[in-house]
């Protein structure tokens, strides 16, 4: 007997479903049901006993962690001294495996998106005029890297990376990139290190593709999100959210659904309130398919960019309150990485590191 997919969708029915030892995921547009714990059937309600049986599948090790998306191709060379800190998507890779946060089986590796879903977002004449290497001076100056081949490998295997995240989130309740957050990238032009909004893009492949209607964009990277709230300001199916430092880049703020600027040197307590006070309310009037989460790290006290003065604890606080008070409301979360910005590259790839940390206690204290 079929399961219609109706049936399954919403938190309420999410929670149902685990109330009665059974976990449910949808993997590659195939439902899967894990057991967990076969003498919970007895206390089943009949019409779900049916559907258990058409689709009990065995429970396999891989299912159960943390979806992980890298690339070794998100890592290009720079020249000697280039303040954009390129290794520390490797590193966090390497620093994963090593802290024993992941194995190497839980990676998934993205691909090259078609040029096509890059254009959902971006113009024609910008993408193909980046991408031959053709763009003014002036505008590959506004971008802050310097154009080569690879890069443009680089960069379009990165908005490939969140496209799959996304989806991995979709199936999986919570997926995290090892890169991603390129949110100054507006339609026609980069801006600020970004040059295609991966988050832009991976909403609108996602829409295309009929996975899901309403995207949360959850942007609390230290710069404001000008290039996402500019993408989709008359756009009510995709809610921008940012929480930035009011005196940070780019100085010409865009309008975003939802602005919370911050001071100067906020720290730790003040922060997490202040996101306290906006989240829950968010998700539940929004009711996103999708929250899609810039988990940028230059808020921190150390950061070179950022301004504010969050601690190790405060990020860690952070991606936990993020990811639980999302993930408690059954909402699926794809998390990128965002900004990052110190000389102590070990200290700026543990902090990225703090994401991935939270997501494994969260996916793991949730069932996902
Ligand atoms: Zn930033």
């Amino acid at each position: 007997m079929p399961v219609p997919s109706e049936f399954f969708k919403g938190a309420c029915k999410r929670q149902l479903l685990r109330r009665h030892g059974i976990i449910i995921k949808i993997r590659k547009a195939s439902i899967l049901i894990v057991i967990v714990c076969e003498s919970n059937l007895q206390t089943l309600p009949t019409c779900f006993l049916s559907t258990v049986e058409c689709h009990l599948v065995e429970l396999s090790t891989s299912v159960m962690e943390l979806p992980l998306v890298y690339n070794p191709g998100y890592i290009t060379p720079l020249p000697e001294g280039h303040r954009f800190p390129m290794r520390k998507f490797q590193q966090l890779y390497e620093l994963l495996l090593a802290d024993g946060i992941a194995h190497p089986e839980q990676f998934h590796t993205p691909k090259r998106p078609p040029q096509e879903w890059i254009e959902l977002v971006h113009t024609h004449e910008y993408v193909q005029a980046y991408c031959e290497g053709t763009l003014e001076a002036k505008a590959q100056r506004r971008i802050g890297l310097p154009w080569s081949p690879a890069l443009v490998n680089r960069t379009c295997t990165a908005v490939g990376g969140t496209i799959l995240t996304a989806q991995l989130a979709l199936s999986h309740g919570l997926a995290c990139n090892t890169a991603g957050g390129t949110h100054h990238a507006f339609p026609s032009y980069g801006s600020g290190f970004c040059i295609f909004n991966d988050l832009a893009i991976a909403a609108r492949v996602l829409q295309q593709l009929g996975l899901v209607r309403k995207i949360l964009i959850v942007d609390l990277d230290v710069h404001q999100g000008d290039g996402t709230a500019f993408i989709f300001q008359n756009d009510s199916s995709v809610f921008t959210f940012s929480m930035h430092c009011e005196v940070n880049f780019p100085s010409t703020k865009q309008k975003s659904d939802l602005d919370v600027p911050l001071s100067a040197g906020m720290d730790d307590d003040a922060y997490l309130q202040t996101l306290a006070q906006y989240l829950p309310e968010l998700l539940s009037n929004f009711q996103p398919d999708l929250v899609l989460y810039d988990a940028g790290v230059d808020p921190h006290v150390g950061d070179r960019l950022g301004k504010l003065a969050l601690t190790d604890t405060g990020i860690f606080c952070r991606e936990m309150q993020v990811l639980s008070t999302c993930v408690a409301g059954g909402y699926p979360v794809a998390c990128v990485i965002g900004g990052g910005y110190a000389d102590d590259l070990k200290g700026l790839v543990y902090r990225h590191s703090l994401l991935h940390r939270a997501a494994n206690e969260i996916y793991s204290q949730y069932r996902l």
